[in-house]
């Protein structure tokens, strides 16, 4: 373009010196060319910015705004139109350890992996982070996308190469289908496909889900208890039962573990295995955990020493504020912190082992202890348990009446009990509901028992009156007929 320019000036330069036909036949032609080039340059121009306005520059897929301009040209033309959003599992855990460059060169490999399965059979777009989308049309496109999906979650189950780094990530997936004669736009679409694919997450990832519209109803119950929490917070409803531990030698309490109880003013109960879940996913399970944590500080303050348990949502983990207000707490109460006891589930630590393990650390050295909690439900192996150095291990229920039944539970639990005593962890068996399993754990080498054969939970006014004495079976069966009265779903 510059040379047709230059042309142009040399010719308006010697226009004076040559003939008129001599200039109309030189500098026209010089002219229309610098105009084309310069139409044509702006063309280029403006191409390029559009192309740019919907590639993703990290992977170069096509990314988000593309998805809806292919689904607004199609839309119309095609009968069956599905969209599957990806979210890579691992993903998170890969830039805390490694770094947002090699985060960044995952995306990269991830996307070739995705493109690769899908060549010429769906579109692939990067919409953002680690989430993924891709687009099928044309009849039977729901099955055939679905197909391809599972090859996906399949292939990305497996480990990936990243340089000399071989990483596992996985993929949880949703979908979301629809037809010309629905009308459904692509924003919807990709939410259907969004809720499908926290679906996934939430059964457990590495896993394709369909939209169903039941998910929206959840989502709307959910949303109703999240503000019915949230009142409920401010009104002061929640309140605190302890359950005893009991010492397997001594037959006495050693401990008592805080748990949240919700009567409603309506006079029913809403058990904490459904509210829990609900505040999790809110964060509300934030300033409802401080409240726990004070409230049960203060409430065992004067129980002749014995160790308190709270637990601990995976959310509370995550917030890098938590061991500072814990600190505060164990201030303000004077609640010796060599009392205290956190419960934490495998959950916690496997999602953001990181964040955990600082928190953890924190937290120990206040002198706390770390506990985990319904030992025998997930997949925590010896190499979880070295790494993150409980200082006891609680055996769910589950694991204590299955052991009771056939020989693999209970061969299960016998070698999780050695496993803890060689790393020095203490065991407490819970949901321990008969003689023969109190008995079935004690020979174990259990070294504390809680559970229903000795008491349910209760209010903390009747705790003192069980303390410093071996506990009666028989006697306990009081306790658990109060809480039953009270209407406390197990
Ligand atoms: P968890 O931590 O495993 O607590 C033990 C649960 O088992 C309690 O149910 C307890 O009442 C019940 N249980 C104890 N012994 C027996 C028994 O012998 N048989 C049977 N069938 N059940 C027994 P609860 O109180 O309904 O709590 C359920 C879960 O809710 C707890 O399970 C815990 O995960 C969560 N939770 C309770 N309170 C809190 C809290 O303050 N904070 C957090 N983050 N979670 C809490
Ligand atoms: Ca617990
Ligand atoms: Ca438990």
């Amino acid at each position: 373009m510059f040379a047709a320019l230059l042309l142009a000036y040399a010719a308006s330069r010697s226009s004076a010196v040559v003939s008129t036909p001599v200039f109309f036949s030189f500098a026209i032609p010089t002219y229309a060319a610098v105009v084309a080039a310069l139409v044509w340059h702006g063309i280029r121009h403006s191409r390029q910015l559009e192309k740019l306005s919907i590639t993703d520059t990290l992977t170069g897929l096509p990314n988000r705004h593309a998805l809806h301009l292919d689904y607004a040209r199609i839309c119309r033309k095609e009968q069956e139109l599905a969209v599957a959003l990806l979210d890579l599992d691992g993903f998170m855990l890969v830039n805390d350890h490694y770094g947002h460059a090699v985060g960044d060169r995952t995306l990269r490999v991830s996307a070739d992996i995705i493109s690769e399965i899908c060549q010429g059979e769906a579109r692939v777009y990067r919409l953002g982070g680690d989430e993924f989308a891709v687009f099928k049309s044309g009849p039977v496109a729901a099955t055939l996308l679905e197909g391809l999906c599972r090859r996906i979650v399949e292939r990305l189950a497996k480990p990936v190469r990243v340089e000399e780094r071989r990483l596992t990530l996985g993929a949880s997936i949703g979908l979301a289908r629809t037809t010309a004669a629905q009308q459904l736009g692509s924003p919807e679409l990709l939410r259907q496909a969004d809720v499908a694919m926290y679906a996934s997450k939430r059964g457990g990832k590495a896993r394709c889900t369909w939209f169903s519209h039941q998910f929206d109803a959840s989502r709307e119950q959910t949303r109703e208890m999240d503000e019915e929490l949230r009142s409920a917070l401010a009104n002061g409803e929640f309140t605190l039962h302890y359950q005893p531990l009991i010492d397997c030698d001594s037959s006495k309490i050693v401990a008592v573990e805080a748990l949240i109880r919700w009567p409603r003013p309506d006079g029913t109960f809403t058990a904490p295995d459904t509210f829990i879940p609900v505040a999790e996913e809110s964060g509300l399970i934030n300033p409802i955990g401080l409240l726990v944590l004070r409230r049960a500080c203060l409430d065992a303050l004067d129980w002749n020493g014995i160790t308190l348990s709270v637990n601990l949502s995976a959310a509370q983990l995550r917030n890098p504020e938590f061991p500072i207000q814990l600190g505060q707490i164990l201030e303000e109460t004077g609640f010796a912190p060599e009392r205290l006891e956190l419960e934490i589930t495998e959950t916690c630590l496997v999602h953001d082992p990181v964040v955990a393990e600082r928190s953890l650390s924190v937290i120990r050295n206040f002198g706390v202890s770390i506990v985990l909690d319904d030992f025998g439900t997930g997949y925590a192996s010896i190499g979880f348990l070295r790494r993150f150095r409980f200082e006891k291990l609680k055996i769910d229920r589950s694991l204590v009446s299955q052991a009771g039944q056939d020989d693999g539970s209970r061969a299960m639990m016998l070698s999780s009990i050695t496993v803890a005593r060689a790393m020095k962890m203490a065991v407490t068996a819970e949901g321990v509901e008969t003689e023969e399993q109190a008995q079935m754990v004690r020979a174990a080498g259990c070294d504390q028992i809680q559970g229903w054969l000795y008491f349910k939970a209760m209010p903390a006014s009747e705790i003192p009156q069980y303390l410093d004495r071996p506990i009666d079976i028989a006697a306990t069966t009081v306790a658990a007929a109060i809480e039953t009265k009270e209407g406390k779903v197990a």
